[in-house]
């Protein structure tokens, strides 16, 4: 089994691909209204070009592929590059980040597909309050996925991110969800990326020191996936999980297995650190999949120590979040 161990002996076993930059909402902390310089359409990767990307991946020993954007249920082929993905030998998981606002039509298809697993990305329960923050009136759409993909048997995580200055963003009821369906609620600190950098983000102890009051006492869980900068919590009232990601408060980039690449296809081997490599001009120039594989794994060595909350001015929604 080929294992790629970057510069810092990091195995490196994690894609995340951002398939497309275009989004259906606007959220105030990603893409607010005035920022929509979207890429040419002829800029994206093709579904081809994707799964040649893949292929190769999958040979330097990258497992999980995970597929985000932009929102990535914008593309029209979405649902034949998860197949295309999913079918790659060596690649053991396919999930996806997306705003779930057209997930219901599609998740059946994309299950079939191949699709493990999905991260819904929802910061509010109270309508309004969704509305102001992704400027889409979507909630009631996101909220029948969310139980759409329960009701199929497709694992959900839910991505709330604490907003500073929102009036009453209520993480009780958030993490309400966890306790009455079988999904993980996951609060994310926000990180000053983008339009994200306007906001002062919130500690997520500030938010466990609710959970504690308001629930009593939790267990922390153990996963497998050593990689993952989520701590879970589990309470024996819940039938879900508790997920947190607190890259401001907590450093995880030592334990970092992940490289990404950005919707033009640039490869970034750290969310903090400009893009390395442009691998639509690579794909162009070889044509034998070996020299694609030889051109990541060079890259994977020059993966940076850390990039803890070093200056990125792209957004989150070019960077695929
Ligand atoms: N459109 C999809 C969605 O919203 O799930 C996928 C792309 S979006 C960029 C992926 C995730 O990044 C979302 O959960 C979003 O809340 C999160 N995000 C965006 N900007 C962020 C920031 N500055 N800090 C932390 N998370 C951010
Ligand atoms: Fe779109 Fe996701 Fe960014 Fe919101 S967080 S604007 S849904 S890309």
């Amino acid at each position: 089994m080929i294992e790629t161990k970057d510069g810092f002996g990091r195995q490196i076993d994690y894609m995340r691909i951002s398939v497309t930059d275009r989004c259906n909402l606007r959220c105030v902390y990603c893409m607010p209204q005035e920022e929509q310089q979207f890429l040419p359409q002829e800029m994206l990767l093709t579904a081809t070009q994707w799964e040649t990307v893949c292929r190769a991946a999958a040979q330097v020993g990258i497992r999980k592929v995970r597929i985000t954007g932009g929102e990535p249920l914008m593309r029209q082929d979405i649902v034949e590059l998860v197949e295309r993905i999913a079918n790659i030998p060596k690649i053991e998981r396919v999930v996806m980040t997306t705003n779930g606002v057209c997930l219901a039509q599609k998740a059946k298809a994309l299950q079939k597909a191949g699709l493990q697993g999905v991260n819904i990305s929802l910061d509010t329960c109270d309508r309004a309050q969704y509305q102001a923050l992704t400027n889409r009136d979507a909630f009631f759409d996101v909220k029948k996925s969310i139980l759409h993909c329960l009701d199929i048997g497709l694992p959900v995580k839910i991505n709330c991110v604490p907003v500073s200055g929102l009036e009453k963003q209520d993480f009780l009821q958030m993490a309400e969800l966890a306790r009455t369906l079988p999904l993980v609620v996951r609060f994310i600190e926000m990180m000053p990326i983008g339009a994200g950098a306007k906001y002062q983000p919130i500690p997520n102890e500030n938010i466990q020191q609710q959970l504690i009051q308001r629930y009593g006492a939790w267990e922390q869980v153990h996963t497998k996936d050593s990689g993952s900068p989520a701590v879970y919590w589990q309470n024996k009232r819940f039938w879900g999980k508790i997920g947190w990601i607190s890259p401001r408060s907590h450093s995880f980039c030592h334990l970092c297995n992940r490289i990404r690449i950005t919707a033009e296809g640039h490869l970034k081997l750290c969310l903090h650190h400009p893009a390395n490599g442009d691998l639509k001009t690579i794909l162009t120039q070889y044509t034998d999949i070996a020299q694609i594989q030889q051109y990541l794994m060079e890259q994977i060595q020059q993966k940076p120590k850390d990039g803890h909350m070093t200056d990125e001015s792209r957004p989150m929604w070019k960077i695929g979040g």
